[in-house]
């Protein structure tokens, strides 16, 4: 360790030599590298962390450039997960980063999970979330639960065992398409970098092993209107994850498979219909927008996505099913 770098956390009382000691043994997953997943594993890193996991699908694009941490123009149209560990490693190279590019199905998440102390939400979608509270909990392994839209955001530490869950709080996800996504709504540059840095401190804490931490603590930020709310969510007692540790997020996806020619078919995970018009109005700003015959027809980054009123899609134009699933999540099943 480098003597000095960590004197101003070493002499907190809340760390102290003892916190700084377990940091500098800590291991985290950032699932997702986006503005939060980037600002918190700056973050992180810097506090003294010993190893740092990310994992991200996508590739760096010029949109994400307003909010993100670590990322430059240089870095576009690279991975995301690949860029941001370069990047990291410069901060502090003693820190050991290992990127994933890849999505963070059940499978590759309980791998990852298995081996960390802590992991922070950096994720742009919420069938992901719910996979990722699925194996938190099953593990045992804390997590921060941090999303963001327009101009707020929330965050909340959840240590399985010791507090609620995400299923706690939100006990299904919103049927696809019911929350508009961030291409859509948009998003204020500040604020991922404020929720990181709460999801952050809540980590570090973790990682620390505080007590000062409260479990189930969820925080609402409002950064334009300079509003803050602090909920204290209790376990719910018919939890299908943490009370009866039911895990429906790790069933087999349904997820995106190729088709025969060039189309690739994707499955919603959760049943339910599925508002065409009201999808199509969301939607329509972005692209070219048909809806004909029930079924709805949209033309966005050069690419043909159809999509049915029970949430299935045939997406066109892709180079893989790993890139359908990505529209199909910033687009219709957020
Ligand atoms: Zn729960």
């Amino acid at each position: 360790m480098t003597p000095d770098r960590f004197a101003r956390q070493r002499v907190l009382p809340e760390l102290g030599e003892e916190g700084q000691r377990r940091l500098g043994e800590g291991t985290a997953l950032v699932a997702g590298c986006g503005a939060l997943g980037t600002h918190g594993a700056e973050l992180l890193l810097r506090a003294g962390l010993a190893r740092l996991v990310l994992v991200d699908r996508d590739l760096v694009e010029e949109t994400n450039l307003h909010r993100v941490a670590l990322f430059t123009p240089g870095d576009l149209g690279r991975p995301k997960a690949l860029a941001a560990a370069d990047a990291l490693r410069r901060i502090a190279p003693a820190a050991e980063v290992v990127p994933h590019v890849a999505h963070l199905g059940p499978e590759l998440a309980e791998e990852l999970v298995r081996g960390v102390d802590v992991v922070l939400d950096g994720l742009d979608n919420l069938e992901t979330r719910y996979v990722l509270n699925d194996v938190c909990v099953k593990e045992g392994v804390p997590w921060v639960y941090t999303a963001v839209l327009g101009t707020s955001g929330m965050t909340m530490p959840i240590l399985p065992g010791r507090g609620p869950c995400l299923r706690c709080l939100f006990p299904d996800p919103p049927p696809p398409g019911a929350i508009p996504t961030c291409a859509e709504a948009g998003i204020l540059g500040p604020v991922p970098a404020a929720l990181a840095a709460l999801a952050a401190a809540s980590a570090i804490a973790i990682l620390a092993g505080s007590p000062d931490l409260v479990p189930g603590r969820l925080l609402h930020l409002d950064l334009w209107r300079g509003r803050a709310e602090a909920t204290d969510v209790l376990r719910a007692p018919g939890c299908p994850a943490c009370g009866e540790r039911r895990f429906d997020f790790l069933a087999p996806a349904p997820s995106a498979a190729a088709l025969c020619g060039d189309a690739v078919q994707v499955l919603p995970r959760t049943r339910g219909a599925l508002d065409l018009a009201a999808l199509g109005r969301r939607l329509a700003p972005l692209g070219t927008v048909r809806l004909r015959s029930g079924v709805l027809v949209a033309e966005l980054e050069g690419v043909e996505l159809t999509v049915f009123p029970d949430g299935r899609a045939l997406v066109k134009g892709v180079s893989s099913p790993d890139q359908a699933q990505a529209l199909y999540d910033r687009y219709v099943a957020r």
